[in-house]
């Protein structure tokens, strides 16, 4: 059937077309590094790892760019307010943002370009807005885009702008739809800004946060490339500017593919800190799950489904990759005598694949995609219930597995189990007591890694920690 994406500009769903199949063109919109990423950005860096590695599965070739906004409204006012200068203010997110990346197998995009090293790049896309008559300098050094000038302003979010007021003016990075306005795409200095400024033909300031991305896609992607993703929120205003002052611009189509995904909930309720439900990746770590369970989860909604996290899911994860584990190990046992791959084991592995293949391909459904992982679990299992499966049989199916886990990427079949560091602390303080024969030390830590959900075993080569 081919690969097909839902497109939030045409509102349909339509076949994928790459501008150039060696080399997929994708911007996805990063973090805002003036704090920990929470789940919700984790789950729209994880559907947009998800597509990453469906393009390649398909064997395009693909270029990510993922922006580092370093500089904007929130990164100068928690700078300000921490008392730090706003590069090691953000320093810290970034690397927290990196490990988070890991923790959760994301893979690394292939630039990951930092607003504050592409100033010049700005300021040289707002003065050709300028040039062109899209853009106007006000008295105070600032710069807005026209509205009324793109005829094609709204195409991506349907907000209407006929009841716009003219010369009604918006300067924060973030606002409502009823608020639209032209909005700000280079701002004055000012004494909020502290010494956050760069020089400029309007004077000393900063850019706009929505022109940033206009800049480093341009600059990293051309002026038209396939696909543009990020969260729902994205949508208006930062996507809906970022065509405007792209198109206005360049004279050309900017994005061909816009994905959006929906919103994480948690609990059924809107995530936030004065709910009490608002959770980093540290914080679902320190509670004793894995990446590996917390990656499961996030990626498990399709991505347009709004994702409902809940503490059950993590269970339920646990109990879905333990399944799996399990059947990894027996494939991998030894088999006892070299026995022919059957006909049924054959055509039942072919199925999983196509089937696994074609629901990707049908924008990313990962439940469809998983459902057919479980059915060859099944399969499989009750294959190995009633007859003896030689070696052959064993290694095409890890395989197939290991083909799964590209798109997957927490199957674990060669590798290690991810084990939470703060579990792995006490597996090991707990052999440092057996070494000292102090058992009572030692069940009492097997008690404690039992509260987190996870059992020891001992075997000949050591312990062996799986969850519970
Ligand atoms: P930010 O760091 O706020 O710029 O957001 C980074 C990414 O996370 C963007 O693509 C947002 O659209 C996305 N995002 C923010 N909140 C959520 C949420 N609750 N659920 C899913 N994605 C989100
Ligand atoms: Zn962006």
């Amino acid at each position: 059937m081919g690969l097909y994406f839902y497109n939030s500009l045409t509102r349909q769903s339509e076949p994928f077309r790459a501008i150039e199949d060696s080399e997929v063109g994708m911007y996805t919109c990063g973090p805002t590094v003036y704090d920990f990423a929470h789940i919700g950005n984790l789950r729209a860096y994880v559907f947009e790892d998800l597509l990453r590695r469906t393009l390649k599965y398909r064997g395009y070739g693909i270029r990510q760019v993922m922006n580092l906004t370093d500089v904007d409204d929130k990164t100068i006012c928690n700078s300000m307010q921490a008392g730090t200068s706003l590069r090691d203010f953000t320093q810290q997110y970034k690397d927290a943002f990196f490990q988070d990346l890991d923790t959760l197998n994301i893979e690394r995009a292939e630039v990951y370009p930092e607003a504050t090293e592409h100033v010049s790049q700005m300021i040289e896309l707002v003065e050709t807005l300028v040039e062109k008559g899209y853009a106007y300098a006000t008295d105070d050094g600032c710069v807005y885009f026209s509205i009324a000038q793109y005829q094609e302003y709204g195409k991506l979010s349907g907000v209407d702008t006929s009841e716009l007021q003219h010369g009604a003016r918006v300067k924060h990075d973030e606002y409502a739809k009823e608020s639209v306005a032209d909005f700000a795409l280079w701002k004055a200095w000012e004494k909020s800004d502290g010494d956050v400024w760069w020089n400029s033909p309007w004077g000393p300031g900063r850019p706009g946060w929505h022109v940033e991305c206009s800049a480093m896609s341009m600059e990293y992607l051309g002026k038209t490339f396939d696909i543009h993703t990020g969260g729902m929120d994205n949508v208006f205003p930062h996507h809906e500017d970022e065509i405007a002052q792209s198109e206005a611009a360049n004279e050309c189509r900017f994005v061909n593919y816009w994905l959006h995904c929906s919103h994480l909930i948690v609990e059924g309720k809107k995530m936030s800190k004065s709910l009490g439900n608002f959770y980093t990746l540290r914080d679902l770590l320190a509670a004793g799950y894995s990446g590996r369970e917390v990656r499961w989860v996030l990626m498990g909604t399709h991505y347009r489904q709004q994702l409902n996290f809940t503490f059950q899911g993590l269970q339920d994860a646990r109990s879905a990759l333990q399944r799996i584990d399990d059947f990894v190990l027996r494939l991998q046992e030894n088999a006892a005598e070299e026995v022919a791959m059957t006909d049924e084991v054959k055509a039942e592995i072919e199925r999983a694949e196509q089937a696994f293949c074609s629901a990707l391909e049908d924008d990313l459904n990962i439940s469809r995609a998983i459902g057919v992982l479980f059915d060859l679990v099944r399969e499989m299992n009750r294959i190995m219930d009633n007859a003896e499966i030689g070696q052959a049989v064993r290694k095409r199916t890890l395989d197939t597995l290991r083909t799964f886990d590209k798109v997957l990427g927490c199957l674990h079949i060669d590798g290690e189990q991810q084990i939470p560091q703060e579990v792995q602390r006490l597996v090991e303080e707990r052999q440092e007591a057996r070494k000292n024969k102090d058992f009572q030390t030692a069940d009492s830590i097997r008690d404690q890694m039992a509260a987190q959900g996870w059992i020891v075993e001992d075997t000949p080569s050591g312990p062996r920690v799986k969850p519970q």
